[in-house]
């Protein structure tokens, strides 16, 4: 089994910086990026079946159902050739074990599922420091990243605003919406010997570099047993 073969769940809570890594991962290992939305978004495009029942719900705002959901991604499963990253799903218990049972049906399994984890008081310091500009959607951090001139964008002079999503009160509800939401699918995972957590509270970077740490031993595994 080559690198392209792997399986991956990247799990992330707000603020973690998980389409970053998911798209470093993906690059690194010659994955297929699959985030739920986009393949919705996919299918919606294409005037599918799928798309068009999909659609229905997007319409009315309304929460795609676990059931329609897993068809959707089954479907694309069954599209893809070699290794895939699924980021944005499973999101429930449901959805985790329909997708064991997809696999298992294509004699298939789920190589590690990687959770970044973060202490609620580090993701909220974290995101209230973020600050956008309205007029090109260039996004800015306090702390980390701040703009040249305070409270104005570096490319376009635009004044910064921090965004509804990013307020305190906000990113405390999400992370609670979150936090239950996984807590079900995380136990699963872990049960099964399965999951792996990393701390999203470091740098870029060092989140990479313990993600590779953790998948490429999976790999080189792979190929020892195979020689
Ligand atoms: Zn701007």
């Amino acid at each position: 089994m080559s690198a392209a073969d792997l399986r991956i769940v990247l799990l992330g809570c707000p603020g973690a910086g998980k389409g970053t890594q998911a798209n470093s991962l993906c690059e690194r290992y010659g994955l297929a990026h699959l985030a739920t939305g986009d393949i919705f978004r996919g299918e919606v495009a294409a005037d599918t079946a799928l798309g068009r029942e999909v659609g229905a719900y997007m319409k009315r705002g309304a929460l795609v159902p676990d059931e329609v959901v897993n068809k959707v991604v089954a479907a694309k499963l069954d599209t893809l050739r070699g290794g895939w990253l699924l980021d944005g799903f499973p999101r429930t218990l449901p959805q985790a074990r329909e997708l064991d049972r997809c696999l298992e049906g294509a004699g298939h399994k789920i190589d590690v599922v990687l959770s970044l984890q973060m202490r609620p008081e580090e993701v909220v310091r974290r995101m209230s420091g973020r600050r956008s500009c309205p007029a090109c959607g260039e996004v800015y951090n306090v702390q980390s990243r701040p703009p040249k001139a305070e409270g104005k964008c570096d490319k376009c002079g635009g004044a910064l605003v921090q965004r509804e999503d990013d307020k305190e009160a906000t990113v405390r509800q999400r992370l609670k919406v979150y936090e239950e939401m996984t807590q079900p699918l995380v136990a699963y995972y872990r049960a099964r010997g399965a999951l792996r957590e990393v701390d999203g509270s470091r740098s870029p970077d060092e989140v990479a570099q313990a993600l590779l740490g953790i998948v490429d031993p999976i790999v080189s595994s792979r190929s020892g047993a195979r020689a």
